[in-house]
C-alpha cells in the first residue's frame, strides 16, 4: 500500500470513529455555495467557517467558471435550494504561471511532471507526450481581479442561473488568509430583480 494511501485511510478511521452521525440534511443548511480553487493552501471550511452540511464547495484548478462548475452551480440553486453564490479566486494562483501555448507545449512534449523556475515551465522532454491538449481551454489566469470578474459574469448571464441570486467575488490571500473584495465582480453579480 502506499505510504499516503495508508495515511490517508488511518485518518479517516480516528474520523469515523469519533464522528457525530446527527443526520445531516442533504441541502446545504446555509444556502450558499463557494466556487474556489484546488489549491492545497486553501482551505475554504476554515476561511469561510464552514461545518458539515453548510455550504457547497465547488473546486477546480483556478476557481474559474468552466462549464462543469456551472453544472454544480444550477444543481447546487435547482435541486438543493442555495440562494448566495460566491467566486473566490487567490493571490500566488499557479493558473498565472502559464497559458495555453505553454500547457499544450509540455503535455506534447511528455505526460511527466514538469518543473518551473525564474524563466518558466520546463518539460523533461522524456516523451512520449500528447496532443490531445490542444483541444482542452486550460482556463489560465492572466489578471486575478479580471477573471473574478469574468467568471462572476459569466455566471450571471448564464440562462440557467436566475436573476436573484447575488453572486460576490473575492480574492484570498495566501499570506494574510484574508478575503479580498473585487467590487466589479461584486458590482457584476449583483441579484437582478
Ligand atoms: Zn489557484
Amino acid at each position: 500500500m502506499s505510504q499516503i494511501l495508508e495515511e490517508v485511510l488511518t485518518a479517516n478511521a480516528a474520523y469515523a470513529s469519533s464522528f457525530d452521525p446527527g443526520e445531516l440534511p442533504m441541502p446545504p443548511a446555509r444556502h450558499f455555495a463557494i466556487l474556489t480553487c484546488m489549491d492545497a493552501r486553501l482551505d475554504p471550511a476554515k476561511y469561510a467557517g464552514l461545518s458539515e452540511g453548510d455550504a457547497h464547495v465547488i473546486r477546480n484548478a483556478g476557481g474559474r467558471a468552466s462549464d462543469d462548475a456551472i453544472r454544480s452551480l444550477v444543481i447546487s440553486y435547482k435541486l438543493l435550494g442555495t440562494r448566495e453564490w460566491f467566486v473566490i479566486h487567490h493571490t500566488d494562483c499557479g493558473m498565472e504561471t502559464f497559458t495555453d501555448e505553454v500547457m499544450r507545449g509540455l503535455l506534447a512534449s511528455s505526460l511527466k511532471t514538469s518543473s518551473v523556475d525564474a524563466t518558466g515551465w520546463h518539460d523533461s522532454g522524456d516523451g512520449p507526450g500528447s496532443t490531445e491538449g490542444n483541444y482542452i481551454d486550460w482556463l489560465t489566469i492572466g489578471n486575478n481581479a479580471a477573471s473574478v470578474i469574468e467568471d462572476v459574469s459569466r455566471i450571471r448571464d448564464h440562462p440557467l442561473v436566475p436573476n436573484e441570486i447575488p453572486i460576490y467575488g473575492y480574492i484570498y490571500d495566501v499570506r494574510s488568509g484574508e478575503l479580498v473584495e473585487v467590487p466589479d465582480a461584486t458590482r457584476a453579480g449583483a441579484a437582478r430583480n
